[in-house]
This record gives C-alpha cells, sequence and structure tokens, in this order.
C-alpha cells in the first residue's frame, strides 16, 4: 500500500484548479495525470527577460518586458485566416504589433482595450518592416512587478497549452507537495551539497539549478537501483529448483563449430547458476552474430537433462519461428521434442502443444508472450530463456516466475550493447555473462557513407547486386513521433523500387497483419525475394545469410546502437558484405561523427561507450531507441555521473536494512512508491 503521506502527489490533475475534461487530454498527452507528475514535469530550459522602457532599447530576438498602449484592432482581411494584430506604442511613440493567431484573437481583443496601458513580456521580433510580438506570454494592467518573472521556465507543451497554464498548473501543485523524510544517505548529501526534497523541487523549477536538478536525478537512480536490488534480493530467497545437467544431451549434439571461449565460458557460468538452490537470474549480452541461440540451447538441454522443461520467449512470431527452426536443426540429433506455440496457433494443433506442455512430452517450447497465458501449464518447467530482454518489463518477469512450481531459473538475452554503466541502470539485478568475442571467420562489413542525393545510383548498385543473385535490405527511416509517417516513407519507397524490382521485392512493417508480415519475411528467407524493404521491424535476430547488402535510408536519424544492430543483419554468411549509410543533407557535427564511427568499427560494445562519450549531456538515454523510457528525469549525462554512487548507496542501504524496515528504509519505501517502482517494495514480505 502506498505511504499515505504521498497521497496529495497521486491525486489526479482535475484536482488542480483550472484542470476540467478540456485540458486533461493536452496534459495527458505530457504524461501529466497525477499531481507528481507536475512536480516532475521540469523546464526544459529558462527565459530571462529584461525589462526595457522603449522599443528602441530592445534587440530583435530579445525577451523584454515593455509598457505599451494599444492605438489599433486590425482583423485579418480573411477571417478565419492570417493573425489578428494590435498596434501599440511605446512611451516614444513608436509601434509595435501584437500578433495572434486562431482562437488567441479572443484573449488581445479583451486584454487590449485602444488607449490603455499594458505591460508585455514577449519575444520581440521583426515582421517586414514593423516590430512585433507574436503570442505575448504575458499581458498585464497592473505594472512590471506582477508581470511574470524575469527569468521564467520553459516548458514542454502539447497542442492546447500554454507555457503561463502549465507553470501555473506547476505552481499549484508545488504548493501542495508534503514534507518527506530523507532517504538519500546524508553524507552523500551533504558532499554534494544537495538541498532537501522538497526544497529540490521548487528551486529546480525557478532556475538553473545543477544541484536541485542532479539531487531529483539522483532520487530516481536510487529508486530504479533499490528496486532492482529487491528483485535480486527476493530471486535469492526464492526456492528454485538445482539442476544438474549429467552431459548426456549435449554430448549427443553434433555442431558445425566448435564454441569460442566467450560461449564456453558463458554455459560454465549457466550451468553453475542452474546447479544453485536459488533460482538463476542472468543476462546474456552478446553483440548481434556474437551466437547467443547456442548458449541458450546448452543452458535448456541442461534443463532436459535434469528431467525439466524449458521455454524460449521470443519478442515477435518472426523470431520465434526462426529459433524454432534453428534450434530444431541444432538440436536434432538429441532427440529431445520441441515444440513452437503462437498466438496464431488455434485449435487441435494448440490443443496437442498444450497437452504436451502438461504431460512433459515436450521438453522445449519456442514461442511469444502466448507461452506464459494463463491457459497455458507446465509439467515442470525449469528454465525461461527470454530473448531480447528490453521488450519485457520486470512486471512480466514476475509474471514469468509464478509459472513453475519452484521459481524457474531466468536466462535473459540481449544484443543490445549498452555502455557498462547502462547495463547496471537496466539489469542491475542480474548476473552478467558477456559474449566478447565473435565467432572466427566473420568478414568486416564494408560500410560507407553516401549523400541521400545519390539515391538513384544506389538503387542501380542494388540491381547489380540483385542481377548476380545476391540479397538486399533496405530500410527506410524512422520518426519516432509518428509510425505511420514511417509506413508512409516505407510505402513510397516500395512502391518505387517495385517499378524496377518487380516481384523481387517484398515489404515489412509494423501494420502489417501477421500473417502479411510472415509471407512477406518467409518469401525473403527463402531467397524468392531478393530485396527486403523495411522500416526497423527487422532490428532483431532475423537470420538471412544470403542478403550481404544493407542501404540505411537518412541514417543520421537512427541511434548508434540501431545502426549497428540493423547492420549485423548482413555479413553473416560467407560472402563479403556492404553497409551503405544514406545521409540527409543536414548533418550536424556529431551526427558526422557517429557516422564516422560506424564507418571505423564494427564492435558494438565500443560503438555503445563511444556513443555515450558523443551525445554526451543533454541528450535523453539511449535506450529510448528501444523503446523503453527507463528514467523521466535523470539524462544520460547524470546517470554517467551519479548512477554509480546510486547503485553504491542502495547496496549499503541493503545490507543494513535489507527489510527497508529502519527510519531511512522507512523513507526509501516512500521514495519507491514516489517513482513508482513499488514492485521493489511488493517483494518484500509483509510490504
Ligand atoms: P546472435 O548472438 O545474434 O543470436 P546467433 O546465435 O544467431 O547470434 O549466431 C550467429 C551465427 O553464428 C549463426 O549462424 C551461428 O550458427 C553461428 N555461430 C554461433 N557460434 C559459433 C561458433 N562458435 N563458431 C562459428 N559459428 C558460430
Ligand atoms: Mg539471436
Amino acid at each position: 500500500m502506498r505511504p499515505e503521506v504521498l497521497n496529495p502527489l497521486f491525486a489526479e490533475s482535475d484536482t488542480l484548479d483550472g484542470v476540467g475534461p478540456k485540458l486533461k487530454k493536452p496534459l495527458e498527452k505530457l504524461g501529466l495525470t497525477r499531481l507528481r507528475d507536475f512536480l516532475y514535469h521540469l523546464p526544459d530550459r529558462f527565459v530571462t527577460r529584461r525589462s526595457v522602457e522603449k522599443l528602441d532599447d530592445a534587440g530583435e530576438g530579445e525577451q523584454i518586458i515593455i509598457a505599451l498602449t494599444p492605438t489599433e484592432h486590425r482583423s485579418p482581411r480573411n477571417p478565419g485566416r492570417g493573425p489578428y494584430r494590435v498596434l501599440a506604442q511605446d512611451e516614444a511613440g513608436d509601434i509595435c504589433a501584437l500578433t495572434f493567431f486562431g482562437r488567441a484573437s479572443f484573449t488581445a481583443k479583451k486584454q487590449l482595450p485602444v488607449g490603455e496601458k499594458r505591460w508585455v513580456a514577449g519575444r520581440l521580433d521583426r515582421y517586414g518592416d514593423m516590430r512585433q510580438i507574436v503570442h505575448p506570454d504575458h499581458i498585464e494592467a497592473e505594472g512590471a512587478a506582477h508581470l511574470g518573472r524575469l527569468c521564467e521556465p520553459v516548458y514542454r507543451l502539447s497542442e492546447g497549452l500554454t507555457q503561463p497554464r502549465i507553470s501555473g498548473l506547476v505552481e499549484q501543485a508545488l504548493k501542495r507537495v508534503p514534507e518527506l523524510t530523507e532517504w538519500i544517505e546524508p553524507s552523500q548529501r551533504d558532499s554534494a551539497n544537495w538541498p532537501d526534497w522538497k526544497d529540490a523541487l521548487h528551486l529546480a523549477h525557478k532556475g538553473e539549478n545543477t544541484a536541485a536538478r542532479d539531487r531529483l536525478a539522483y532520487d530516481e537512480l536510487l529508486a530504479n537501483a533499490l528496486a532492482l536490488l529487491l528483485v535480486r534480493a527476493d530471486n535469492r530467497a526464492r526456492r528454485g529448483q538445482p539442476l544438474q545437467g549429467d552431459g548426456s544431451l549435449r554430448g549427443k549434439l553434433d555442431l558445425p563449430f566448435p564454441l569460442t571461449g566467450a560461449q564456453t565460458r558463458s554455459v560454465q557460468e549457466i550451468e553453475g547458476d542452474l546447479a544453485q538452490d536459488a533460482p538463476m537470474l542472468r543476462l546474456l549480452q552478446g553483440d548481434v552474430g556474437a551466437g547467443k541461440t547456442v548458449v541458450a540451447l546448452m543452458a535448456m538441454l541442461i534443463a532436459n537433462e535434469a528431467g525439466k522443461q524449458a521455454a524460449l520467449l521470443a519478442p515477435t512470431e518472426i523470431l520465434a519461428r526462426q529459433h524454432y527452426e534453428t534450434l530444431r536443426t541444432m538440436a536434432g540429433p538429441t532427440g529431445v521434442e520441441i515444440a513452437l506455440l503462437t498466438g496464431r496457433d488455434k485449435g487441435k494443433a494448440r490443443e496437442s502443444i498444450l497437452m504436451g506442455l502438461l504431460d512433459g512430452s515436450i521438453d522445449i517450447v519456442v514461442g511469444t508472450h502466448a507461452i506464459f497465458q494463463d491457459t497455458v501449464a507446465y509439467k515442470d518447467l525449469g528454465l525461461v530463456v527470454i530473448d531480447e530482454q528490453h521488450r519485457f518489463g520486470v512486471a512480466q518477469r514476475l509474471q514469468l516466475a509464478s509459472k513453475g512450481r519452484a521459481t524457474p531459473h531466468t536466462l535473459a538475452m540481449t544484443a543490445t550493447p549498452i555502455p557498462r554503466t547502462l547495463t547496471l541502470a537496466q539489469y542491475g539485478e542480474m548476473d552478467v555473462s558477456r559474449l566478447d568475442e565473435m565467432p572466427p571467420g566473420r568478414q568486416a562489413i564494408d560500410t560507407r557513407v553516401v549523400a541521400q542525393e545519390r539515391v538513384a545510383d544506389v538503387v542501380e548498385g542494388v540491381a547489380r547486386h540483385v542481377g548476380s543473385g545476391q540479397q538486399t535490405y533496405w530500410v527506410c527511416p524512422m520518426v519516432r513521433d509518428n509510425e505511420t509517417d514511417d509506413i508512409a516513407a516505407a510505402e513510397a519507397r516500395y512502391a518505387s523500387l517495385k517499378e524496377r524490382f518487380g516481384d523481387d521485392v517484398v515489404l515489412v512493417h509494423g501494420q502489417l497483419k501477421p500473417d502479411e508480415k510472415d509471407r512477406a519475411m518467409h518469401r525473403f528467407a527463402s531467397g524468392e525475394a531478393k530485396l527486403l524493404v523495411a522500416t526497423t521491424v527487422i532490428e532483431v535476430g532475423v537470420d538471412v545469410p544470403a542478403a550481404t547488402l544493407m542501404v540505411i535510408e537518412q541514417a543520421e536519424r537512427f541511434g548508434l546502437a540501431q545502426l549497428h544492430q540493423l547492420r549485423g543483419r548482413v555479413g553473416r554468411g560467407s560472402e563479403k558484405s556492404v553497409c551503405l549509410l544514406l545521409r540527409g543533407a543536414q548533418l550536424s557535427e556529431t551526427g558526422r561523427k557517429r557516422l564516422a564511427l560506424m564507418r571505423e568499427t564494427q564492435d558494438g560494445f565500443l560503438i555503445a561507450e563511444e556513443d555515450l562519450a558523443l551525445r554526451g549531456g543533454g541528450e535523453l538515454l539511449g535506450t529510448r531507441q528501444s523503446g523503453d523510457e527507463a528514467f523521466k528525469i535523470a539524462d544520460l549525462e547524470q546517470i554517467t555521473r551519479l548512477l554509480p554512487t546510486a547503485h553504491a548507496d542502495a547496496r549499503l542501504l541493503m545490507e543494513r536494512d535489507g527489510g527497508l524496515l529502519t527510519p531511512r528504509g522507512e523513507a526509501a519505501r516512500v521514495l519507491l512508491y514516489l517513482f513508482e517502482r513499488d514492485w521493489g517494495v511488493q517483494l518484500l514480505r509483509g510490504g
């Protein structure tokens, strides 16, 4: 149960004055539904205004406060089109237009009567040969003292909201902030010179204040670290079932290659975990092509040798199918029974798989989340392997944990090479095995950066490539805000390539029906289609060794980790592979460096570390790229700088007070609820 002291912070937005049904929508769009959300809606930046007497004293583009007297109202010639203008003069008689678009003109009519002096705050611009202020931030009759602040926060907005509106709501929310007991280690807080929580909130909304912002970011990181450690502690305390494999099944494997050192080490680490009483919670981190699948198979065979079932959970149907095929081929000589179960299996086929899972005749099941629905029961599930861990939240993981009689062991796999600090932030509750060594014989992928204007040449290149019997991926840009636009772009590209390549080209994107998508993927994977046009749905896991050319349009729009994963789709066979990164005309300095880095190296872990260094502060956490917003307040720079301390602090607290029962422990519980990491608290017995 949420501590009572937090109740005011979780009051709905409509408990704020002025929030009704109409405002709720735009607020929701910004994620502002409860009071706490307003408090943590921190300003993007601040404007500093200067109070001036005359227009002549101000520069163009400057934020000013000035007294003006309206002289004339000008409605647009064409009602409903063009702006509404109020001409107003300063003390010296110089004229400035106050310009309003749309509904704002109603306000203007009321607030700016001709002949009456008003104090106006806004940005001075020029329109033709006239000075103007578009949508002044404030208009007041009472004089400069009442006119906003000289330093004002600028908030992220959504359609239907204005700065004063948001500021007003944030101010109301700030008035209702309760006093909370400090949860940060006192020595830590003192040495960083941080304000207490309540002050930090006020300060962060009032002006640039690094200490306040850091403190709030730290709170978020601490909450996260603590929650992950609680998951870990809970896991340790659970009854698992130690699994000892005798090697009988693994011994029958007839792999066409020896394992790499990193693979062997990872299998040993897993084997060691499986033999423990506590359930395993391990992350297998390895670049695309590093050979995670065979490691997963080894783990599952150990479970089978110990008489238990294993399940492999894939993020998409395509991947589930591919894993199924791969595992069946690899595990063929062992004779274990492997089944595929997806949401699309219906009727008899589904029934017989469900029976097999229940009576234990199926040893390994591969599938999408369908394998963990309530209707699916296992005879004795010993191990769960989750491919592409980042797609599954902690909640789902906990749900999985409840599937077996004892808690099954969990092996999570990810191909997203993230820097070590971020690994800690995202997977701090797990032990990590890293596949940091590629299987031998991998060819370097020849990566080139090409201007987008040369797309016609690129198409010619693709034609030659396809003509020689090889296959090509063509990835269309992803604009994060609007999936429909992405798909339109992909469809347009598909249409134009279809003119040239006819039935040789197929299209895959996120809005296709599953069977359409499968059909297209299948035609490509089987080699029948030569060219696959796609949005980033091909990002993860798909394996088509005959595809040796990858074209990525507007490559600068992708995150580096994502580019790296996409590129990893080629270079899987013995043929030499090429990756063409098409860049748009407007490329920032950082953008240029990032693409250059892609050209220079193929080491995913290195790319991840460099990406972090290149982007530095400001930009948001790289994990956004994978659709996973772990942190809303801490930015990338703060994460890098503050996370290690937050983790150390959390660990110390857990060592001293694992049940969170001391006063500081109690405060930490409040923190967990505040940041909605209460799944952490719920794991505490009696919590
Ligand atoms: P990922 O880590 O991306 O899931 P996969 O498991 O799909 O990688 O492996 C990529 C390719 O490398 C597969 O074709 C696989 O058979 C091959 N492979 C895996 N391990 C080795 C190895 N030790 N030596 C040679 N090839 C390997
Ligand atoms: Mg894989």
